[in-house]
């Protein structure tokens, strides 16, 4: 499998409860090499934008208004296949479904405060990389 990168977000519900340490351990326990990242603070339009292609979505609103209700930590994945490794380290949307270990099963309090992003295609990664960070903001 190819060297591919993917965007991880570690959501308002983890950094507002101390998790992010954590969170990252187990990340960088499964291969997965930080090559950018930062903490900041989503507005309403940039938190909708991110999340456009959920807009007809019942959950949006509410989806948006808790992505902007504290910081969120941004970074870049790289490693083997890291889409779908990324994929199977968060475990399912819904932490009640995700498999043991995953960090949603870990950490995560529901469906929608779930403590992780991770993009699902490298299609929608180079996007979503694109939406928070320029080529300066890599390193090696
Ligand atoms: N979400 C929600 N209710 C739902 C489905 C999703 O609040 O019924 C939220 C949740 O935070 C999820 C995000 O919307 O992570 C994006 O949904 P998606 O289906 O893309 O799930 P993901 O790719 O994050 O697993
Ligand atoms: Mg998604």
């Amino acid at each position: 499998m190819a060297i591919e990168r993917t965007l991880s977000i570690l959501k308002p519900d983890a950094c507002l409860r101390n998790l992010t340490g954590r969170i990252m351990t187990v990340i960088e326990d499964s291969g997965l090499r930080v090559v950018a990242g930062k903490r900041l603070q989503l507005t309403q339009e940039r938190a909708e934008a991110f999340y456009a292609v959920h807009k007809d979505r019942p959950f949006f609103g509410d989806l948006v208004s808790y992505m902007i209700s504290g910081p969120v930590e941004v970074r870049v994945l790289e490693g083997e296949g890291a889409v779908a490794k990324y994929r199977e380290i968060m475990g399912a949307t819904n932490p009640a479904e995700a498999a043991d270990g995953t960090i949603r099963k870990l950490f995560a309090e529901n469906v929608e405060r779930n403590s992780v992003h991770g993009s699902d295609s490298q299609e929608n990664a180079a996007k979503e990389i694109a939406f928070f960070f320029t080529p300066e903001e890599f390193t090696g």
